[in-house]
């Protein structure tokens, strides 16, 4: 198909969530698959509920998952006047109308439906009314007139359900097309905007389908082509129900402070409702290249952390430690100060790498080499019988890292800030770590005592924790001095509890 055009437009009322994020990648990558264009428009009509922050949001979201508009955002608010031109022409051609109605009369006829069992509609008092000047100056909205000929009904074929959906037109009111301020529906200004940017396939939440009717209507109405229309099933929390806070984090700001990768939530979403064959891992190429909407499940998706949890640790284990310590910075936090882009910690963030399911998880586990000072927990501590023994290797492990080579730990002035500054960084921690793996071995065979064994002594010296990474790389990135501090501290605070 030729020429192509898709859209995303969310109303500002709300951060980015997971479903808007998954139908604007889902019309993003159909584009680009197509060869078409993709374009990000704000419907920020509803000028109480929209906020520019959940504006600016939704466009760093967007682009931080690599979802980049191939035109300029169009912002709806600055569109009022080509609103107000087209309402003139459906008024002029009566194909809408003045309604006058005040909010209390609206209500009573509705009440009055409901308890004759019928479905609220707006009964049409306003339908055949020609007002005077006079009237037009006080409070009215504008209604599209609904063809009311007997058994008139209106429809489309859904891409996703791949059927015909049609409703009778006895089911649609004579929807509201100008509000009291003057200001656009959500189904008048979408129809105008589809229209005039050359939409020619419309991907969006089920819980529009039946707006589209209505919207077809317009089309018609306003001499335009309608274009085709996909209706994506939602997306329910593991218990079922609808997605929501209750179910954790689901705005895409809050998956990024949380540690999550675009390249995870990305893939993540796509297998939200979309396969290819038994396939899990995509990049954003991939996903375009393979996409289709006929592959896209007619029925709810059902979020599952744990697996986006899977994606995540996976693309974080592929990344080079540079980038993870840049993204961990990246993620906003007032309270900590950033981590030191060099080999060292680069050293850490590799050997810990594939153990954190997140970045934020990777963050904590370095935070015994941020902090300067460690405190071993008495609770801790006393699970181990630590003796005489104990203190005695810790003197001889003392002396063992005083010894060291200075030359093992200088990495030398390298620029990290390219690709062989890099490599180069990278070759000479394998090397170090290398070097300190033959000293320790050597040091332990002197003492006749095995790895296994002493372990955990200076698991728990270099990181008053439990779980750490391995141990040449601690001793590589700590260095020499702060080595020895932790070694000095632990015997103290051991010597305390075995006194
Ligand atoms: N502003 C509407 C929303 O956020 C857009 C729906 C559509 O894609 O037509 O739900």
């Amino acid at each position: 198909m030729n020429n192509i055009k898709t859209r995303f437009a969310p109303s500002p009322t709300g951060f980015l969530h997971i479903g808007g994020a998954r139908t604007a990648l889902f019309s993003y990558v159909y584009a680009k698959h197509n060869g078409g264009k993709f374009v990000l428009r704000i419907e920020d009509t509803d000028f109480e509920r929209s906020e520019k922050r959940f504006e600016e949001d939704i466009m760093e979201s967007l682009k931080w998952l690599s979802i980049i508009p191939d035109e300029e955002v169009i912002f709806q608010s600055d569109r009022l006047e080509i609103y107000r031109s087209y309402i003139d022409k459906l008024l002029k051609e009566d194909k809408a109308y003045y309604c006058f109605c005040s909010k209390e009369l609206l209500e009573e006829d509705r009440n009055k439906l409901i308890a004759e069992n019928r479905k609220p509609m707006y009964v049409g008092r306003c339908r055949e009314l020609k007002p005077g000047e006079a009237l037009l100056k006080t409070p009215h909205v504008i209604r599209f007139r609904v063809d009311r000929t007997s058994g008139a009904a209106t429809g489309f074929k859904d891409l996703i359900r791949n059927q015909h959906i049609s409703v009778n037109n006895d089911e649609i009111d004579d929807f509201v097309l100008v509000r009291e301020d003057g200001i656009p529906t959500y189904n008048f200004a979408v129809v105008i905007d589809d229209a005039l940017t050359g939409i020619t396939h419309i991907i969006r939440g089920d819980d529009h389908v039946s707006n589209t009717p209505k919207q077809i209507m317009l089309y018609n109405a306003l001499g335009f082509d309608a274009p085709e229309f996909a209706h994506v099933s939602m997306i329910l929390g593991s218990d079922g129900k609808r997605l929501s806070k209750r179910h954790g984090a689901t705005s895409v700001n809050q998956y990024k402070k949380e540690g999550f990768l675009p390249e995870a939530l990305v893939n993540y979403l796509i297998r939200l409702g979309w396969s290819h064959g038994n396939d899990e891992i995509f990049s954003m190429d991939e996903i375009i290249k393979y996409f289709d909407l006929k592959n896209i499940s007619k029925s709810a998706a059902i979020f599952n952390t744990e697996k986006l949890l899977w994606l995540n640790s996976h693309y974080i284990k592929s990344k080079d430690p540079f980038v993870l310590i840049n993204l961990i910075n990246d993620i906003k936090d007032d309270f900590q100060p950033p981590l030191n882009i060099d080999i060292k910690t680069a050293a850490l963030a590799d050997s810990l790498k594939s153990r954190a399911k997140t970045l934020v998880e990777l963050k904590q586990k370095l935070d015994f080499f941020v902090n300067e000072d460690i405190d071993y927990k008495d609770e801790i501590l006393s699970e181990f019988n630590f003796g005489e023994n104990d203190l005695k290797f810790l003197k001889s492990f003392r002396e063992f890292i005083a010894g060291l080579n200075d030359e093992i730990f200088n990495c030398g002035n390298i620029d990290l800030t390219d690709k062989t500054g890099k490599e180069n960084a990278l070759e000479i921690l394998k090397n170090s770590i290398e070097s300190i793996k033959n000293e320790f071995n050597d040091f332990l065979s002197k003492n006749n005592c095995t790895m296994k064994e002493k372990a955990m002594t200076i698991r728990l010296a270099f990181t008053g924790e439990k779980v750490s990474p391995p141990i040449y790389e601690i001793i590589f990135a700590l260095g020499k001095e702060r080595c020895i501090k932790r070694i000095d501290k632990f015997y103290d605070s051991i010597q305390n509890i075995t006194a």
